[in-house]
């Protein structure tokens, strides 16, 4: 616990957990569909004769936290048909995505790679080109808002298909087509367990001929087999969560082995899109005391913090890392090393990436240390 309470400007020793919402973050994981304010939800489903199952912002963020807190991805999963349903129309769009950026903002994030899936917001005559282009338009506006806020920020766009739908094709060009218009990356969403990322196999060898960064959910409702093919099959660049890596850990008295798929994941760096509160919600972990996110972190894996969906878990990335600090005994250098590891694994490119950790997160986590040897 030696870095969990620091000393502050004044000189007074203050907690590592307040400094967390002003330290700068990176986001690799968050769903623009599992991050819509629950205030305009309320608004939106107004606007369209939507029936919601409660009235106010508040009881329906407690509604939307309750359900996602089910226990298995299935259920979790449901609660994504009410933030989708407000999410049809271009000027809606483009209001969640500029309400994103801004409460990234907020919440201290400089670059933010958000996702969605372009053929879930079709069904008021939308081409998935005007999806792309309004999330696109509302992106801009969150980054000038959050700008005219004092905070800087960059947002990529990733766009999803849906895994056990038959769209990647379709998808995997529109990303490309899009790739000098804010899309710097390509997933596959859904229901994993049952939906092989193989069955994608030409989309994803569209992508690595084009060169194009992918990230694949795998590891999250299903195991090493999943896993496995992200990394193989689909060639991905990360994982969205992989927290199931943990299955091909073992320990015995000479200490922790690694499998073959272990050793893979950490030889090549290839980072995992961690996302703790989510993960307990959905039964990948138990507790976040528990979750492997600490042991892999131990072990030298690649571990970025995420939040997957701040609606559902009723969460933010400074909450996350909080939660690490309290539950889980994370210090201030646990966060930094997070911080700058998602920033290397960003889907920008090379130079791009050092320029946010040398001049961004490197100063920023230099100053907060700084701060404690002054007490
Ligand atoms: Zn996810």
């Amino acid at each position: 616990m030696s870095d969990a309470r620091t000393a502050g400007d004044d000189g007074g020793v203050v907690s590592l957990a307040s400094l967390i919402p002003r330290l700068p973050k990176v986001l690799l994981h968050d769903h623009l569909d599992g991050g819509v304010r629950p205030a305009t939800v309320v608004e939106l489903a107004g606007e369209i004769g939507l029936e919601l199952p409660a009235d106010d912002a508040e009881q329906l963020e407690r509604w939307f936290v309750e359900s996602a807190d089910a226990g298995n991805l299935v259920d979790y999963l449901k609660t994504f048909d009410v933030t989708t349903a407000v999410m049809q129309r271009a000027d809606h769009l483009q209001r969640v995505a500029r309400e994103a950026v801004v409460d990234l903002a907020a919440d201290g994030v400089v670059y933010a790679e958000i996702r969605y899936a372009p053929e879930q917001h079709l069904r008021e005559g939308l081409s998935l080109q005007d999806v792309v282009d309004a999330v696109r338009a509302g992106f801009a506006e969150g980054v000038a808002e959050a700008a005219e806020q004092g905070r800087t920020i960059r947002v990529g766009q990733i766009l999803c298909a849906m895994r056990h739908l038959d769209r990647s094709d379709e998808i995997a060009r529109l990303a490309l087509e899009n790739r000098e218009a804010g899309v710097v990356g390509f997933d596959i969403a859904g229901p994993e367990d049952g939906f092989p990322a193989s069955k994608h196999a030409s989309a994803f060898a569209t992508l690595a001929d084009a060169n194009f960064p992918v990230t694949v959910h795998a590891g999250e409702a299903a195991g090493l087999e999943s896993i496995s093919e992200a990394v193989h099959a689909a060639m991905a660049c990360r994982v969205g969560h992989g927290v199931r890596i943990i299955d091909d850990v073992t320990a015995d008295e000479l200490g922790d082995r690694l499998g073959l798929l272990a050793h893979w994941l950490r030889d090549r760096r290839i980072p995992l899109e961690l996302c703790p509160s989510s993960n307990v919600q959905t039964g990948a972990a138990a507790s976040i005391a528990a979750h492997p996110i600490t042991r892999l972190r131990r072990l030298g894996f690649s571990v970025t913090v995420n939040t997957d969906n701040r609606l559902q878990s009723g969460t933010s990335l400074s909450r996350e890392m909080t939660r690490l600090v309290q539950e889980a005994d994370w210090s201030l250098q646990d966060l930094e090393v997070v911080t700058v590891t998602a920033a290397a694994h960003t889907f920008l490119h090379h130079e791009d990436r050092f320029q946010l950790i040398d001049q961004v997160i490197r100063p920023a986590f230099a100053a907060a240390r700084g701060g404690r040897h002054r007490a």
